[in-house]
Formats: structure tokens, C-alpha cells, sequence
């Protein structure tokens, strides 16, 4: 975390993210198996809570996985709407 530009910046859906925390990582890998967790995205209209509009604002979206322990997650498809109090912030690599 800390200071990072936009351009850096990668967010995650907050409930993938939950679930692969609740299998163990350490060190951005699975403490299960050892792998790096991996990270599949989309771009995704942002809305704001409540609401059923967004600023037009599109931002990548990534799914978190273990590649071994858990199937590749299947996106959406793009622009599909995500409120904001469903992604995290991800620290950029
Ligand atoms: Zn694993």
C-alpha cells in the first residue's frame, strides 16, 4: 500500500481477494501449496454504493486465484458494473 499513481494502482474484487486470504497467503503466495496467487482481470464500470450509475469511470478488475488450489476464475465480460465497496485495492507489484 502507500502512495501510488493511478496507473499503478490494480484492484481486486473484494471477494476473491477475501477467499484466497481465508486459504492462507503469505508473501503475495499460497501457504497451502506455495504458488504465487495470480490475477485475472477486466475492465469494469465503477458504482457508487446505492446507486445503479457510475461516473463512467472504467478500471481493471482482477480476480485473485491460486493457480493450483482453485479453478481459473471466469470473468465477466467487459464494463460489467462492480460497486465500489466490492473492490479492494491491491498493492501494485
Ligand atoms: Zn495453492
Amino acid at each position: 500500500m502507500g502512495m501510488q499513481s493511478n496507473r499503478d494502482t490494480v484492484f481486486g474484487t473484494k471477494a476473491s481477494v477475501d477467499r484466497v486470504e481465508d486459504q492462507g497467503v503469505v508473501d503475495g503466495k499460497c501457504v497451502v501449496c506455495g504458488a504465487q496467487i495470480l490475477l485475472t482481470g477486466i475492465g469494469r464500470s465503477i458504482w457508487d454504493d446505492g446507486t445503479s450509475v457510475g461516473s463512467g469511470e472504467v478500471r481493471t478488475v482482477a480476480e485473485a486465484y491460486c493457480p493450483n488450489c482453485d479453478e481459473k476464475p471466469e470473468l465477466p465480460d467487459h464494463g460489467t458494473p462492480i460497486f465500489k465497496s466490492e473492490i479492494v485495492r491491491l498493492a501494485a507489484e
